[in-house]
């Protein structure tokens, strides 16, 4: 289909058409053949074998095919089936040339896959007005069905390329774990549901100690090493689908855990603690020990439409961080509504 659309014009705008004829008699196709001789915008093949027929047609990929009706081998009824079954043919339109003006085989023909019918020896005006009209409309189709192609496979790289983009939108590119927009989207969606459950929902602010000085001294390349292994660590520590790990800011990451009462989140703040503090990260410069340690602040609510707001259990949870850093640091505090 593509080859015969690269050679669908003669360089002045006229579109050429590729002709082939399937006739076993010598002097019958010799006397078509004149009859597209000289004329500019055909292009003429011919094949006396019908057993050659498909393969030569595949090779030079006509734009209209003509096929005698009776011949030896192969019978031109059953050429028409293998031409319309066979995928680099079954759209080429074919005019079938027949010395047999019989309606009843003019109708088997047109039943087989014929585009039309010409009794021979056809006239050459009626013959190339013919051939000419069924191969333009062949070649504006292929024309339409390349360039649909082409939009469909444009609409699907572009429908990959946006969800890559979403995808990089919603990740926080240094740690590769959920950013602080995901967070928010997430967060409001998850409340919304466990708020229909009139479940519990808990949020872990969880915050590096003494990072500052950790950058200050190990410099900032040291300081994001840190902050990506303490990423790896966190993830470690949630498995459920309704929970999320994000990075909320710079040195501080946010859990948020729904249908989980504050007593599930604090064992998830602990473990996380020590999981981080295991890691054995050396920061020298730190108050608290000599490695790198985190401090977390817990709330927990029923999830509801009225009351609590999840801003303000947010909120809640920076409270109860402030909390912990304000006891020392490297440790769990929860904040308890009144
Ligand atoms: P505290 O124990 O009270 O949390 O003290 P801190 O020094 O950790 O807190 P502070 O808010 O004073 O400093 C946070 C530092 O985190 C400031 C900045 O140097 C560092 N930081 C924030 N984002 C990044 C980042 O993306 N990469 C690196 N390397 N450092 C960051
Ligand atoms: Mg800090
Ligand atoms: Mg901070």
């Amino acid at each position: 289909m593509s080859s015969c659309l690269r050679e669908s014009s003669n360089g002045r705008g006229t579109p050429i058409h590729r002709v082939l004829l399937v006739d076993d008699q010598y002097l019958v196709a010799e006397k078509i053949r004149l009859m597209f001789k000289n004329k500019p915008d055909f292009l003429f093949h011919y094949c006396d074998d019908p057993r050659d027929a498909l393969e030569v047609a595949e090779k030079y990929q006509p734009t209209i095919i003509l096929v005698d009706l009776v011949m030896p081998h192969v019978d031109g009824m059953s050429l028409l089936r293998f031409f319309r079954s066979s995928e680099s043919t079954k759209s080429i339109p074919i005019i079938v040339l027949s010395l047999k003006d019989d309606p009843k085989v003019k109708s088997t023909a047109f039943s087989a896959g014929a585009n039309d019918y010409i009794v021979k020896i056809p006239n050459e005006v009626e013959l190339l007005a013919r051939v000419r009209s069924h191969s333009k409309n062949y070649m504006i189709q292929a024309e339409r069905d390349e360039a649909l192609r082409k939009i469909v496979a444009m609409q699907s790289e572009l429908e990959s390329s946006n969800s890559e983009l979403q995808k990089i939108s919603l990740q926080d590119p240094l740690t590769g774990i959920a950013n602080r927009r995901l967070f928010d989207d997430f967060s409001s969606r998850e409340w919304s549901q466990c708020a229909r459950r009139r479940g519990l929902f808990s949020i872990i602010l969880l915050d590096i100690d003494y990072f500052k000085r950790f950058n200050d001294n190990y410099g900032h390349r040291a300081g994001d090493d840190c902050l990506v292994q303490v990423a790896q660590t966190l993830k470690k520590e949630y498995y459920r689908p309704g929970d999320l790990l994000a990075r909320y800011g710079g040195e501080e990451f946010v859990f948020v855990l729904s249908d989980t009462d504050l007593e599930g989140a604090l064992n998830v703040a602990e473990r996380v603690r020590e999981a981080v503090e295991s890691l054995l990260i050396p920061h020298e410069f730190s108050k608290v020990t000599g490695h790198v340690t985190i401090s977390c602040g817990v709330a927990s609510t029923h999830a509801s439409s009225s009351g609590i707001t999840l801003e303000r259990l947010i909120e809640g949870a920076d409270e109860a961080l402030y909390q912990a850093k304000a006891a020392g640091r490297n440790c769990v505090r929860a904040h308890e509504f009144l």
